[in-house]
């Protein structure tokens, strides 16, 4: 049995859910409770505000956890990053009131900067030779300046409306995060092999994210051409159709060579053709 802790609610919650899910792993968030076991797999899930979750995995009081980068390197605990998961994308940015002019870092010299990450702006700051207070605020850091408790801020962005509606603008990206899979490097044997096998599952999905599954009829005559157009992970499965002088053609392909390949198969006499969402790439 291993212990994973996740965000209970908020951004990161039901991405978490939903990549245990797609891994195979059946959990029932719908009750909330605090501690849940999976279904059909040796984990308990750990449900805790986003904060607490790097603490909670150093300590060892769960072997993995699922949290923001941000969270990670804000918190600075000692845990190992073992997996990217390629979701809740975001970055950390300075921003300033719109009408002001902006030409460097200097710019925050003297100045107040309201935010919630204090040690990664510190580590900025100090990187450039800046000197300037900073005041932590855990929520709503965007109205700061506006209400007079700060010149600037440092604060999560992801698509930047909400600094528009703020009248600020981004003026430097100093730290890009994602959700990550964390552990405190100090796992058992056993919970070593169940993390293996997260991250064998993980790699599957991953793998066939960009893929797509094509199959279409072919005109035998066609086929030497057709294979050089779709080569595939080994080569593609040629099946016989019961008309004379046809071919079922099956492969896979990356999603963004795929509307170029259908259009080269339609040239050569490709009929049917199906293209497939893959759900796993086992290799
Ligand atoms: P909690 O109650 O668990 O402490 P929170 O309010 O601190 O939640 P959320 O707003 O749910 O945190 O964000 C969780 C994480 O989602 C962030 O730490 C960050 O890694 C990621 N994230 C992605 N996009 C955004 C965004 N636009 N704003 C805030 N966080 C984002
Ligand atoms: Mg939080």
């Amino acid at each position: 049995m291993l212990r994973i802790a996740i965000q209970s609610k908020g951004r990161l919650n039901e991405e978490s859910t939903a990549m245990l899910r797609e891994l195979g792993i059946e959990i029932d968030d719908s009750k909330r409770k605090y501690l849940s076991n999976a279904k059909n797999f040796p984990v308990e899930m750990l449900y805790l505000r986003d904060d607490d979750i790097p603490g909670v995995v150093a300590s060892g009081s769960a072997s993995l956890g699922i949290v923001g980068l941000n969270e990670v390197e804000e918190k600075g605990y000692p845990v190992e990053v073992v997996e990217k998961l390629g979701f809740g994308g975001c970055r950390i940015s300075l921003a300033i009131p719109k009408a002001d002019v902006y030409e460097g870092p200097q710019y925050f010299e003297g100045k107040v900067i309201a935010t919630s990450y204090p040690k990664i702006l510190k580590k900025f700051l100090d990187e450039n030779g800046v000197n300037a207070r900073i005041e932590v605020i855990t929520g709503s850091v965007e109205v700061t300046p506006a209400a007079g408790i700060a010149d600037a801020i440092f604060d999560i962005v992801s698509s930047g409306s909400t600094l528009v509606a703020n009248n600020l603008k981004e003026v430097e990206k100093v730290f890009f995060s994602e959700a990550v899979l964390i552990s405190n490097g100090n796992l058992s044997d056993e919970e070593k092999e169940i993390l293996a096998e997260i991250q064998f599952r993980l790699e599957s999905a991953r793998n066939s994210r960009d893929k797509k599954y094509i199959l279409m009829n072919l005109p035998e005559a066609s086929l030497d051409e057709a294979i050089r157009i779709l080569p595939a992970m080994k080569s593609p499965t040629v099946l016989p159709l019961a008309e004379k002088g046809w071919c079922s053609l099956h492969s896979v392909v990356n999603t963004g060579d795929l509307w170029d390949k259908v259009r080269a198969l339609k040239a050569i006499g490709a009929e049917g053709i199906l293209v497939l969402d893959v759900n796993k790439i086992i290799l």
